[in-house]
């Protein structure tokens, strides 16, 4: 795949670089989207049970084991070209954002420094009733408690009707305001508020590049060029296109 000039010239020019990324960057390492018709999580199982406080409250056990099986598969997972393609990235942009919608944790084990969760982590828990975080990890298919209050234990992700985290939504905001690139990796841009980053970044005057396998949920416009292929091919060629010396992974 040959990434034409501009585009390399734009990421090789960019001093602040912010990057988001979804479901479909973790899609060639086999774990599968949300939303893609064939192999999407929710092909097989409905978003109200499972990621819902209500549907917490109504089969804890039933969110447990479904959320267990996640966590065992993205740790049986590893990281592919395209996460670490932004590992590459992040040494050689001075400064870098990385924003992922991901909970499975493959941006940190590619070696990421630092990136923004937005809608938490899958490994982490948390109490269902304190929000307080849990004392300890655990493993069993049993919902634990907690060590506070004696709730029950939930994974620290974000589910429907809930707010993102603060703080990381704060730096997700203030990376799209003021980078001079905005790169929206494998996101199908109907979850909000992350939907609307790439948009912020080009209404404040920064070029975006969409990295996605399809054109459909993408906003086209004027500054926004879309980069139709999986991520971990498009990725590591256009990082090459913009520094042809640096070692490839
Ligand atoms: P999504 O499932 O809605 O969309 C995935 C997008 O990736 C689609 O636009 C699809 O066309 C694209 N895609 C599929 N394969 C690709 C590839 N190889 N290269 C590039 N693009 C590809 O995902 P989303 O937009 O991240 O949806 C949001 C929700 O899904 C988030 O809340 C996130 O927490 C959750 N989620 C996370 C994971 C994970 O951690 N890996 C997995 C599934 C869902
Ligand atoms: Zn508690």
């Amino acid at each position: 795949m040959v990434v034409d000039d501009r585009l390399a010239g734009l990421l090789r020019g960019a001093a602040r670089v912010a990057v988001l990324t979804g479901a479909g960057i973790s899609a060639e390492s086999g774990i599968p989207t949300f939303r893609d018709a064939m192999t999407g999580l929710w092909a097989t199982s409905r978003p109200e049970d499972l990621a819902t406080r209500d549907g917490f409250r109504r089969d804890p056990g039933f969110v447990w084991g479904w959320y267990r099986a996640r966590r065992l598969a993205a740790a049986a997972a590893e990281p592919n070209a395209g996460h670490r393609a932004l590992v590459a990235l992040e040494s050689q942009v001075p400064e870098l954002t990385l924003v992922t919608q991901n909970v499975d944790g493959l941006h940190q084990r590619a070696g990421s420094r630092d990136p923004v969760e937005l809608h938490g982590n899958i490994s982490r828990m948390k109490c269902f009733d304190c929000d307080g975080p849990a004392d300890r990890f655990h493993d069993g298919d049993e919902v634990p408690r907690c060590g506070h209050c004696n709730g029950l234990l939930r994974p620290d992700v974000v589910w429907f009707g809930e707010l993102l985290p603060r703080a990381a939504l704060e730096r997700a905001h203030r990376a799209a305001g003021r980078c001079d690139l905005f790169l929206s990796i494998g996101t199908s841009n109907l979850v909000e508020p992350a939907a609307s980053l790439p948009w912020l970044a080009a209404s404040a005057g920064a070029p975006v590049i969409v990295i996605n396998t399809t054109a459909e949920g993408q906003r086209p416009g004027p500054g926004i060029d879309t980069l139709l292929g999986p991520a971990g091919t498009m990725l590591p060629s256009l990082v090459h296109a913009a520094w042809p010396d640096l070692a490839p992974e």
